[in-house]
C-alpha cells in the first residue's frame, strides 16, 4: 500500500509531470519571471472557469483578503464580521488593518457562518461581512447578500478552501464560490484544492471599478508608473506558479470528483455510526471536500488520532481553538461559552486524509482502522 498522506502532492505530480516540467521550463527559458505571459494566460483561464469578469492574481490568500479590504475603503475602527470557526488569516487581516474583527458562531450542520448570528452582530459601525466557505462548501450566500443589501455592507468571500464549488440559488442558477459577493479571495497554497508549488493567491470581482482599485493596491498603490495615489502593497503571483496553476486548473473538476469519491467512501463507512457524524451537505452548494471532517461525540479524540498515527494514518484537527480564545485575539467583549457551536466543534472535529490520489486500499485501511478504534 502507498504511504497515506493528509495531502499527496507527490503522486499527483507524478501523473502530470511532463506537462508541469515543460510549463516550468518554458518560464525559465523565457526569463519572464514576474508578470510574464504565463500569469496573464492563467488569469484568463481562471476568469473563464469561474465565469467572473476580473481575476487579480496576488502572492497568497492572506494578501488576497487584505488587498480586498484595502480596496473597498474600509476605515480603521470599522467593524468587519466573520466566522469564529476558520483559519486565523481571515481575522488577522481585519485586525492588521486596524478594523475591528467581530466574530460570530456557525451553523452546527455546515460549520459555516450563521446568518442569524450575523444579523445580531450588526452595529452602525459594521462595514463588511466575510463568509468563509469552510472545508469546501459554500456558506449561505443568499442570506449574506440579503443582509448586505439591508444594511449596506460589503460581502468579501473567503473562498480559500472552496475554489470550484458551485453555489446553487433558490431559482436553480449557479455561481462559483468567490464570485457571488462584492469580492472573493482564494489561496493557491500547495495543499489547497487548486495548489501551486509555492505561494499564490487571487482576488475575484465582477465590479470594473473595484477591479481597477484592486490592481492598484496590489501594485504599490500605483496608478501611473511611479505615481502612487494610495498606500498599497507588493503582492504578485510569480510566473512559475501561474504556469503550474494553468496545468492544474484544467484538472480542477476532475480533482473535485476524486475528492468526492473519497468522501463517499468515508460516508458509507461512517454514515450509520452513532459516535461519528459525517459532513452534512448544504443543499445550496456542491462540495469540493477541501477537508473531510467528522464530528466525534463521546470518543476520546486525542486517543483516536494517536491510534491512527501508530498505523501511519495522519489525521488533523481543523481547528482546535476558536478565534475568540486565541491569545492574540483575546477581547473583553468575548468569553469562553459565548460561541457554543464553534467551541463544541473545536473540541470534537477530526479531519481525515483527503486528496486526489486516495485509492480503495488506502480508504479501506483508514475506515477499518477508525471503526476498530471507535468500536473497541
Ligand atoms: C489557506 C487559507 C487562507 C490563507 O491563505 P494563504 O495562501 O496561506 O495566505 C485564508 N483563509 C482560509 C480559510 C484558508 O484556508
Amino acid at each position: 500500500m502507498n504511504k497515506i498522506a493528509m495531502v499527496d502532492l507527490k503522486r499527483q505530480y507524478e501523473k502530470i509531470k511532463p506537462e508541469i516540467d515543460q510549463a516550468i521550463s518554458d518560464v525559465i527559458n523565457s526569463t519572464a519571471f514576474i508578470n510574464g505571459p504565463a500569469v496573464r494566460a492563467f488569469q484568463e483561464d481562471l476568469e473563464k472557469y469561474l465565469d467572473v469578469k476580473h481575476v487579480i492574481p496576488c502572492a497568497n490568500g492572506t494578501d488576497a483578503l487584505q488587498v480586498a479590504m484595502m480596496a473597498l475603503g474600509i476605515k480603521p475602527g470599522d467593524e468587519v464580521i466573520t466566522t469564529n470557526f476558520t483559519f486565523i488569516a481571515t481575522a488577522e487581516v481585519i485586525a492588521l488593518l486596524g478594523f475591528t474583527p467581530v466574530v460570530v458562531d456557525v451553523d452546527p450542520e455546515t460549520f459555516n457562518i450563521d446568518p442569524d448570528a450575523v444579523r445580531r452582530a450588526i452595529t452602525p459601525k459594521t462595514k463588511a461581512v466575510v463568509p468563509v466557505h469552510l472545508f469546501g462548501q459554500c456558506a449561505d450566500m443568499e442570506a449574506m447578500l440579503e443582509i448586505a443589501k439591508e444594511y449596506n455592507l460589503f460581502v468579501i468571500e473567503d473562498a480559500c478552501q472552496a475554489i470550484g464549488a458551485d453555489y446553487i440559488f433558490a431559482d436553480g442558477s449557479h455561481k462559483k464560490a468567490g464570485t457571488i459577493g462584492h469580492v472573493g479571495c482564494t489561496s493557491f497554497f500547495p495543499s489547497k484544492n487548486l495548489g501551486c508549488y509555492g505561494d499564490g493567491g487571487a482576488i475575484f470581482t465582477n465590479d470594473d471599478e473595484l477591479a481597477k482599485q484592486l490592481r492598484v493596491v496590489v501594485n504599490h498603490g500605483m496608478t501611473v508608473r511611479y505615481y502612487h495615489d494610495y498606500v498599497g502593497v507588493n503582492s504578485r503571483l510569480d510566473s512559475i506558479q501561474a504556469a503550474v496553476l494553468k496545468v492544474k486548473l484544467a484538472r480542477l473538476d476532475e480533482y473535485a470528483a476524486a475528492r468526492n469519491r473519497a468522501a463517499s467512501f468515508y460516508d458509507k463507512a461512517f454514515g450509520n455510526h452513532p459516535k461519528l457524524k459525517i459532513p452534512v451537505r448544504f443543499e445550496r452548494s456542491t462540495h469540493v471536500f477541501h477537508q473531510y471532517t467528522l464530528v466525534t461525540d463521546g470518543i476520546d479524540r486525542a486517543a483516536l488520532i494517536d491510534f491512527l498515527a501508530r498505523r501511519d494514518i495522519p489525521a488533523m484537527i481543523y481547528y482546535p481553538v476558536p478565534l475568540h480564545l486565541q491569545k492574540a485575539y483575546i477581547d473583553p467583549r468575548y468569553r469562553e461559552g459565548d460561541f457554543p457551536v464553534t467551541e463544541h466543534l473545536c473540541k470534537t472535529v477530526v479531519s481525515l486524509p483527503m486528496h486526489t490520489e486516495l485509492d480503495e486500499e488506502q480508504l479501506n485501511y483508514i475506515t477499518t482502522s477508525v471503526l476498530e478504534f471507535v468500536n473497541q
